[in-house]
Formats: C-alpha cells, structure tokens, sequence
C-alpha cells in the first residue's frame, strides 16, 4: 500500500514497530496459494481472489515467487478422481493467471516424486502447482521501493495512539522506540494495517470499539529434510478436524502444519501449544515412512 500510494505522488510515512516483516507474515508457510483449502470449503470468490494475487505476485516478483508442485497422496479409490477434478476446477479458476497444469498420478509416480510417503495402503496421487516466496525478501524489497518512490520508511517505531478530532483520525502518536521520543504525525489519512493487533490499537482512547478481529493462532512445525526430501510438497486435504495439512519444503528443511486455536489475545512471540505440536505430529506421520515424534524424543 505504501508503494502503491507513493508512486502516486502522496506524502507517505511507513511506520513498523519492531524488524520489517516480524509479525504473523514472518510465521507463515511460504506460500503463494490460491486459497486451495477455500476451494474444498466451497468459497469461491476467495479463491478467486487468491489466485488472481498469486499471479500479480508471480508477474510483479518473479525473482521471489516460485513455482511448487504438491502432491495429494490418495488412499482410498474415490480420492484420486474426486481431487483430480478438484484441481481442475482450481485450475481453471486462475485462467490466464494459471501456473503448470494438475494431473494424475500412478503410485509409482507418487512415490518417485515423494520417496518418504507412506506407501502402505496408497492409490496413486493428484499433482497441482501453487507459488512459494520469500516473505522477508518480498517485505525488504517492498520497503526499498517505496523509499524509492519518496516514501519515509522507518521500523521500531510503534503507533501509540491514533489522533481523533471530531470523530475522525487526523494522525498519529508515535513512539521511536531507539531515541525513547514520542511525536505526533497530522495526516489525512491513517492505515491500521498491524494484522491481528488491528483492535488493540483501535481501542486505545475508544473501548467501545467493536473488535474487527478474532485472535486465533496457527503453528508449523520445521522438520530435517531427510522427511521430505526433492522439491515436492504434500498437501492431505482433510485432517480429523477437518483441515488442510501441509509439508512444503523450505530452505533444507521441511515446513508442516497448521492448527488454527483461538486465542484471548494477540501476542508478538506466541509459543506453540502440546496440543497444537502433537496434532501436527500425528497427522504428519500417518502420511510419512519417518515418524517425526521419533525426531523429537
Ligand atoms: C501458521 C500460519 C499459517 C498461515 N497460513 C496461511 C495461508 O495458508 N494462507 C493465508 O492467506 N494466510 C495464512 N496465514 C495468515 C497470514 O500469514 C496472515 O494473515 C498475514 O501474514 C497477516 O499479515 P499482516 O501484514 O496483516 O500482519 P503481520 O504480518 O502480523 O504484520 C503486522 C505488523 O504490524 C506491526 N505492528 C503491530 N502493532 C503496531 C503498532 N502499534 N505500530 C506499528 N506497528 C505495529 C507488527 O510488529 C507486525 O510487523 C497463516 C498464518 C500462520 C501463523
């Protein structure tokens, strides 16, 4: 947005309170994806406006975005059609914004392409391609391109305060947290865009602020390679509550997860749940030959 509005010719100041790229991005899995879990929940208009970002991005970043093939590894003779035409619908939701088509998979080929997979009871597997990136490069770059385009662009230091006059935000109270200083910034406009600490800061000076977020918090597990070695994801479309579990590759080591726990409040540093790791665990060794709790004891 900061890019965006710079380049437009307004006066920008971009303000982060801790490292660019700190909070929940930094914790994410690294992709790109076109809402491939919305797809199985039915919510199309979200799929199609994932996709038509993670083709923007692969247009506008492609020395950051990447294409990654994942593989669903079926175990029951229904899956294999019902995921494979699945794909081709999501396929055919990016349009001109599509990246390698999905297709079917013999077992020999799901096991050529994930050596680790279980191979005890598979049918064969549905391969289909969404983007991988590099968050904290994508937000740097981000940053040095609106300093570029005159924007003022500045970390560790943290709104406050909005300014209110007449019920309507007129600037900021900002805190350098290097110098100890706190300043105020008159603007026309402010953009609350601090992820799930947007209602914390909206209820500072206004506690009937009706909360716009509901804080949950997801975790990943980071595995050795050696469980998922080559350049192939695993996506397991439906876990027992019903989710989308992911292994993806990610710089030598393997990334698994998510869980989704609500939380009371939003915290910089969450620390994952046993719940939260052993769900993950047992789900991923279903679907691999190594048993990642083994890794851990
Ligand atoms: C495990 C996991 C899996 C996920 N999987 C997916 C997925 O598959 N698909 C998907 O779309 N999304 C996914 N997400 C969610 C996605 O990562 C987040 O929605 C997204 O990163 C939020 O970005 P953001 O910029 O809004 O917030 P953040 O990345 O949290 O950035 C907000 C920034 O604001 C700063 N800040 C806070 N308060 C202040 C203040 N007062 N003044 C100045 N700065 C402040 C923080 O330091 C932080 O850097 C996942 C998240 C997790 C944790």
């Amino acid at each position: 947005m900061a890019v965006d509005a710079a380049s437009r010719g307004y006066r920008v100041a971009l303000v982060a309170a801790e490292d660019f790229a700190k909070g929940t991005s930094s914790r994410s899995p690294k992709l790109v994806h076109g809402g491939v879990r919305y797809l199985r929940q039915g919510n199309i208009t979200l799929v199609l406006e994932a996709l038509r970002e993670r083709g923007r991005l692969a247009k506008n970043a492609p020395h950051l975005v990447r294409d990654m093939a994942f593989v669903i590894p079926t175990y029951n003779w229904w899956e294999g059609p019902f995921y494979g035409i699945g794909m081709k619908v999501y396929d055919q939701l990016a349009g001109y914004l599509e990246l390698d088509p999905s297709g079917w998979l013999s077992r020999e080929e799901t096991m050529k392409r994930i050596p680790s997979v279980e191979p005890e009871g598979l049918v064969d597997g549905v391969i289909y391609h969404d983007g991988q990136f590099d968050d904290a490069r994508l937000a740097i770059h981000l940053a040095m391109t609106a300093a570029e385009q005159g924007a003022v662009v500045t970390n560790y230091c943290r709104c406050i305060a909005l300014i209110k006059r007449e019920g309507r935000v007129t600037g900021a109270r900002l805190r350098d947290a290097e110098a100890g200083e706190e300043f105020e910034l008159r603007t026309k406009s402010v953009v609350n865009a601090t992820g799930v600490f947007v209602d914390e800061l909206r209820q500072i000076g206004d506690e009937d602020a009706n909360p716009v977020v509901a804080v949950s918090q997801g975790i990943h597990i980071v595995l050795p390679q050696k469980f998922l070695p080559g350049n192939t994801a695993i996506m397991i479309p439906k876990t027992s509550d019903g989710r989308v579990l992911l292994a993806v590759p990610w710089q030598n080591r393997v990334i698994v997860g998510t869980t989704d726990t609500p939380r009371k409040t939003a915290v910089l540093e969450p620390r994952a749940l046993a719940e939260e790791r052993d769900f993950v665990m047992e789900h991923a060794q279903r679907y691999l030959t190594l048993d990642p709790r083994m890794q851990m004891s």
